[in-house]
């Protein structure tokens, strides 16, 4: 007898059906170990018509969809219920860097590309995608859109709604929503995009964006700075901001407890003193190194 995985496997090729229970078990936990679901298969599709092809399956079959990407959110969002019902599909075969345009300083990538794949091929052409987070080597850009990931740029660069021009998503009926735009100044209609940005998969599964490029900074200062409380830390930043502008690019507020913490989980992390509050801070710039540290 035929089942809906069959018809699964017809559209992704058997090798892309994993019932493995190793690979599935990983797949239904969460990177913290928190959250552990089950599902019967994990899906991993080659193309966009691939995606919307299952899609439509599990519609019919009535069976969950949990989209995944690199698995590194802390939320539970991409761990599958108790039910075992669900397909996790998961986007690590869509990596084609579309287009790559540094005259309009826009690249498009499929969903299932590492940040860092996005970060590499940015810096090829010169220029800097400036999302940037510690799961960068395995995060994907699917599961930063669907997150609206900030990172640690996110003062001077916004988080990933601001770094989106357009994007792909399979929507519930397996239609194909097409905003593929590298146009900064669209005012037409309705601006669809931002609804599945930060859905969590929850309103589609999305397959490819065009993100904004920025040239590369040539000089840049790092800081670590103490600071005696909160408020201080606030009297900082306004006045880094209202001497720099937009090329402070960073500026995260530590507290002793969490230095204490590292200290004593990772001995060899000594920090270099251990104050109530400090600020680790970069500035960026196109210029020479000198005029920020000299300022
Ligand atoms: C060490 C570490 C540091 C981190 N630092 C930061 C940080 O500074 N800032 C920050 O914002 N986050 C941070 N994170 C959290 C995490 O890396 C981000 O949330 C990241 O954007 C998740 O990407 P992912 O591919 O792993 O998504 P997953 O964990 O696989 O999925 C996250 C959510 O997106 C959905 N999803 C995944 N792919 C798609 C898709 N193609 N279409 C639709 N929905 C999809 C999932 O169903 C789930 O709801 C950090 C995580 C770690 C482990």
């Amino acid at each position: 007898m035929t089942t809906w995985l069959d018809s699964v496997a017809g559209i992704v090729g058997p090798r892309h059906l994993i019932t493995d229970p190793d690979t599935l078990a990983a797949a239904c936990l969460d990177w913290r170990g928190r959250y552990r679901g089950r599902a019967q298969a994990i899906a991993r599709p080659g193309s966009t018509a691939e995606v919307a092809a299952l899609v439509r399956a599990c519609v019919a079959a009535g069976a969950p969809i949990v989209p995944q990407g690199g698995n590194t959110s802390h939320c539970g969002a991409a761990t599958p219920d108790d039910s075992g019902r669900a397909l996790i599909i998961q986007l690590h075969r869509m990596q084609a860097l579309r287009a790559v345009d540094a005259d309009n300083n826009t690249l498009t990538a499929e969903a299932g590309c590492t940040l860092a794949q996005v970060q590499d091929a940015a810096a090829g052409v010169g220029r800097l995608f400036p999302l940037s987070l510690a799961s960068e080597g395995s995060c994907q850009i699917g599961g930063n859109l669907a997150t609206n990931a900030g990172g640690v740029a996110v003062l001077r660069y916004g988080p990933m709604r601001e770094l989106t021009l357009g994007l792909e998503a399979v929507l519930p009926d397996g239609s194909v929503l097409d905003s593929l735009s590298g146009l900064r100044k669209n005012n037409t209609g309705y601006d669809l995009k931002q609804l599945l940005i930060g859905a969590e998969g929850t309103l589609g599964i999305i397959t490819a964006a065009t993100l904004k490029l920025f040239p590369a900074p040539e000089a840049t200062a790092t800081a670590l700075v103490e600071v005696s409380s909160p408020a201080d830390a606030l009297a900082l930043l306004h006045a880094l901001q209202a001497r720099f502008g937009d090329r402070l690019t960073a500026f995260e507020l530590i507290s002793g407890l969490c230095l204490q913490l590292l200290a004593r989980h990772l001995p060899d992390a000594r920090p270099p003193f251990t104050p109530p509050w400090c600020v680790l801070l970069e500035l960026n710039d196109g210029g020479s190194e000198a005029v920020l540290n000299q300022a």
